[in-house]
């Protein structure tokens, strides 16, 4: 392709992703393939001569879209949004233009220099203490764009963990690095990332994983009892990571009650996790939920969830930049440049050398927009959210299960798991809406996240519409009704509707962490067996044995009449009358 092609092509490119964006609430949300569709629409092999540009995008539109998930949808409510603007696609054009790999200052220095600064802006902006803050007068912290929440998770408690070995070695100066890890321990709620716990696998550390309080809040009591437990056991607490806004249900942790904890300790490192929430701190109303920051020592934020600019895009920001350096510096002479000492190098901030023009598009975006465009996009998400949750009190068939702050509401039928489990899988497989479960307090719950850029009152009133109709529907026949009946799901159906992972019920049971169910990025689906046919329908003792106790259903289903029940604590006269709906 030379360069008047590149010209032509990047136009029609441009008008492609227009009639993309515009037809998009026309499409199914999900897509309605099965696992291993595309193998059979693509060759074996790589094309050995050149092909024509017409007939690449033919593909794209023949056989790429009908398997893509649009998370751009109005109608997709999954996970937390995907960050997408057109300032932010057009600085990705340039950024992948400039195609340069800012490693060191030298490498790129308006890469590096630009970093620093919109790093600085995005930091005030979001209330950050001057500690933080590159420029800001005897500070020695800064911030990085990391390429996700999970990286800066793991850099963070690898800082930590060398801050704790550096303190141990004091006392036994000969012990080689490596003797310290089995001493080390760090913490985190039930509610935090999983990321968290991989970051701990990866780094060899042990990590307790701490009971929350009701609201989803980690407290000074559960995180002090287990300290003095592994204190008393001759451990070494190092790292303690807070979170801000919590996947599965959006929950603060309490940072002025563990803040001092940890500052208690002699080498605690305090990391706070905000990959979602961090991003509305920039409107005013919102900076009470970052109170207690100043005790951190690290906190992160995604722009690329909630801040309009596309993936990747995270932000990590250090109190001391020599701790979080001091943890990854190798100096290899061929990457060393005149000014080593005065710039800043990016590489020694993270895991990889090689770096993207990355602070483009958080500068497009935060210019293009203003702060004050910013925070009219957050204010609105946030109150279609309330306004979600207010239809959902209406009806007393559901409740709300969080507290909505936020974009996030988790809400579920007052019904056992199972039924909620069916409603979700049938709202999903509908193609009209698309949203995830986890687990709160114990219960199966249903997420649903204001996701769309632009999104307005009659996408959240469409959305209620499709879920209450579903729930109807899924209430009101099954007792009564034949035509409901689902056909069993497959680990291969059930691909479908939860589309990351699916378990089979048998899977579920033999594995011992169910720690994926309270990570709301990862869904999980329990299907009815690994195979097509369907001998474990038999044993229904177990409550996770979901939805094969709805897949059949006759008019003197017991299991069904006893959900009925305890959804609703009325006595069912007999199958026939029973309504269910909103009694
Ligand atoms: C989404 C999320 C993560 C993981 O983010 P990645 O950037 O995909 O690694 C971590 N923590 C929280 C609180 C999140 O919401």
């Amino acid at each position: 392709m030379d360069i008047e092609e590149f010209r032509s092509r990047g136009k029609e490119m441009v008008d492609y992703i227009c009639q993309y964006i515009n037809n998009l609430p026309n499409q199914r949300v999900t897509p309605d393939v099965e696992p291993g569709y595309l193998r059979q629409l693509l060759p074996n092999e790589a094309p050995v001569d050149p092909e024509n540009w017409d007939d690449i995008m033919k593909d794209v539109e023949k056989k790429i879209m009908p398997g893509v998930t649009h998370w751009q949808h109005p109608g997709f409510h999954a996970y937390f949004p995907s960050g997408n603007s057109f300032p932010s696609i057009l600085a990705d054009m340039l950024s992948d233009a400039i195609g340069c790999i800012g490693f060191s200052w030298a490498a790129s220095p308006a890469c590096t220099e630009l970093e620093t600064i919109v790093m600085d802006w995005f930091g005030k902006a979001i209330g950050l203490p001057n500690d933080f803050i590159t420029s800001a007068k005897g500070s020695r912290g800064g911030g990085v764009i990391q390429t996700s929440a999970s990286e800066c998770v793991l850099v963070s408690m690898l800082a930590a963990r060398n801050q704790a070995i550096q303190y141990l070695k004091k006392n036994h100066p000969d012990v080689e690095d490596n003797m310290f890890l089995p001493k080390l321990v760090g913490y985190c709620s039930k509610e935090a990332h999983s990321c968290v716990e991989k970051a701990a696998k990866i780094l060899l550390v042990q990590i307790r994983i701490l009971e929350p309080d009701e609201n989803g809040s980690l407290r000074k009591e559960a995180l002090l009892d287990a300290m003095e437990k592994d204190k008393e056991n001759g451990l070494v607490p190092f790292f303690v990571s807070a979170i801000l806004g919590s996947t599965s249900s959006c929950s603060f942790d309490n940072l002025m009650d563990i803040g001092p904890i940890c500052k208690a300790e002699p080498c605690i490192w305090l990391h706070v996790d905000a990959a979602y929430a961090g991003n509305a701190f920039i409107c005013p109303e919102l900076k009470y939920l970052l109170a207690g920051i100043e005790y951190a020592d690290s906190f992160n934020t995604n722009p690329n969830k909630w801040l309009l600019v596309n993936f990747d895009c995270s932000c990590l920001w250090v109190k001391c930049r020599m701790k979080l350096t001091g943890a990854l510096v190798v100096d290899p002479l061929y990457l060393q440049h005149a000014n080593s000492d005065e710039a800043i190098d990016y590489r020694h901030w993270g895991i990889p050398l090689s770096r993207r023009f990355r602070s483009l598009k958080l500068w497009f975006v935060i210019r293009k927009y203003g702060l004050s465009g910013l925070q009219k996009y957050i204010r609105n998400h946030i109150k279609l959210a309330k306004y979600f949750e207010s239809l959902v009190r209406k009806d007393p068939r559901f409740e709300v299960v969080n507290d909505v702050r936020l974009g996030l509401v988790c809400f579920r039928l007052v019904a056992p798991d199972n039924v909620n489990q069916n409603l979700l899988a049938t709202i999903n497989a509908s193609g009209k809406l698309h949203m995830i479960p986890s687990m709160v307090r114990d219960k199966y719950i249903i997420r649903f996240c204001v996701t769309a850029e632009n999104a307005v009152q009659e996408d959240v009133e469409h959305a209620w519409k499709v879920i209450t109709e579903h729930a109807s529907e899924l209430l009101g026949s099954i007792p009564v009704k034949k035509e409901f009946v689902r056909p069993p799901l497959t680990r291969q159906k059930s691909k479908r509707f939860s589309f990351t992972r699916s378990v089979s019920k048998e899977m579920y049971k033999r594995s011992k962490s169910k720690s994926n169910l309270y990570d709301g990025a990862t869904p999980i689906l329990v299907a009815d067996s690994d195979e097509e046919n369907e001998n474990s329908k038999k044993d229904n003792d177990d409550i996770l044995e979901t939805l094969a106790n709805i897949t059949v259903m006759s008019e003197d289903d017991d299991v069904f009449n006893k959900d009925c029940e305890d959804a609703y604590r009325i006595q069912p006269q007999s199958p026939k009358e029973i309504a269910c709906n909103g009694v």
